[in-house]
């Protein structure tokens, strides 16, 4: 069994301790939410913060609920950063106004991930890599890596950009929903779409600044919106994504499609939106939406070597896995 290095632990009450803490610590400290990920991270020598601050405690963290309609919003589901990912699968709230979501938490692990993993640190999840998630020993046979101690990429051979692989199966899903996410930070407050939270650096792949705190997601509740979440993985009962799609289909009062939204994940270092959704045009027929889409789908996703199993079987499979969760969104009443 690996050992976990030696740090000082801190377990503020409040955000506003929190992100004193954070502020003062800089960059020798790192949020501790459920810990599934980093303190794994942390035995294999990737992350070596000396300070892990707790938001375990912090009140303001929890809460899944429908916030009413303002004059500038529509009525949104507000799911707290500390809210644990098998709450989110098990809400019946969820299930009804956001399927894809609930669904995307319940696929994250196995029961004792989602047990103590929590939304915020899923949405803050670190790219993973098949040349990177491994211990010290091993990736010093192979001479490291970009992403931490080498120089080369082993992905993509004389690359100087890391493509590790967005691995956080919520993602896709809150980028498809037009999810909105809460941050707090020395600096202040500020809002950010879950479409713009995520970049290509797979060094860093979020827009996060150091410190600053994950508060909660809101996402658009609307009547006629249908979503599902589908994911490829090797072990149905625990594993990481090899590929998770997220669809939503908006329907006019009529039942005919009003827009598509469909997001691939665990390709590159962001969710990706396929362009061949974003076009389909209202009114289309849903039998000719679900062909065209996950055809397209197979011509705009490349998937890497970046993860364990063959890069073509995973394109292949791209067309498969979005048209599974497209059949579902469009099956929903
Ligand atoms: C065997 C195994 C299988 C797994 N399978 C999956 C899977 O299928 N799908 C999947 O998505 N994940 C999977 N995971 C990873 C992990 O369990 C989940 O992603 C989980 O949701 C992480 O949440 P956490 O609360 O434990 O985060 P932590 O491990 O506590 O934190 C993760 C990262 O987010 C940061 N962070 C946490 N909360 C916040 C916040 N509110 N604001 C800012 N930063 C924050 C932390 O500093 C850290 O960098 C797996 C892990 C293991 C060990
Ligand atoms: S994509 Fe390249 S740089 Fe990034 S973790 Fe993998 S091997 Fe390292």
């Amino acid at each position: 069994m690996l050992p976990l290095p030696v740090f000082d632990y801190h377990r503020p009450r409040t955000l506003a301790e929190a992100v004193a803490l954070l502020a003062t610590l800089g960059d020798r400290a790192r949020v501790l939410a459920g810990g599934t990920d980093l303190l794994p991270n942390m035995k294999h020598g990737l992350v070596e913060p000396d300070h892990l601050v707790s938001i375990g405690r912090i009140e303001e963290l929890r809460g899944l609920a429908l916030a009413p309609a303002t004059a500038s919003a529509p009525e949104r589901l507000v799911v707290g950063a500390g809210v644990r990912l098998g709450e989110l699968a098990d809400s019946l709230l969820a299930r009804r106004v956001a399927p894809a979501l609930a669904e995307a938490a319940a696929s994250v692990g196995g029961p004792h991930h989602r047990a103590m993993g929590t939304l915020g640190g899923n949405v803050c999840l670190d790219t993973r890599c098949r040349y990177y998630n491994q211990t010290h020993f091993w990736r010093k046979a192979l001479g490291y890596c970009l992403k931490k101690d080498g120089t080369a990429c082993h992905v993509v051979k004389g690359g100087q950009n890391c493509v590790a692989a967005a691995s956080n199966d919520t993602a896709p899903a809150l980028v498809a929903l037009g999810a909105d996410l809460e941050i707090l930070g020395a600096a202040g407050a500020r809002t950010v779409a879950a479409r713009d939270f995520y970049t290509a650096d797979g060094l860093r792949n979020t827009v996060l600044a150091p410190g600053e705190i994950v508060v909660r997601v809101a996402l658009p509740v609307a009547v006629r919106r249908r979503s599902a979440f589908e994911k490829l993985r090797r072990r149905g009962a625990i594993d990481f994504p090899l590929l998770s799609v997220a669809a939503v289909v908006d329907r006019d009062e009529a039942g005919a499609i009003a827009r598509v939204d469909v997001v691939v994940s665990a390709l590159g270092a962001r969710p990706r939106r396929l362009r061949a959704a974003q076009d389909v045009a209202p009114g289309s027929d849903p039998a000719v939406v679900i062909a065209s889409v996950a055809a397209a789908a197979r011509r705009e996703c490349k998937p890497l070597t970046n993860l364990d199993e063959d890069a073509e079987w995973r394109r292949d499979m791209v067309p498969v896995v979005v048209k599974r969760a497209l059949v579902r969104a469009l099956a929903q009443g």
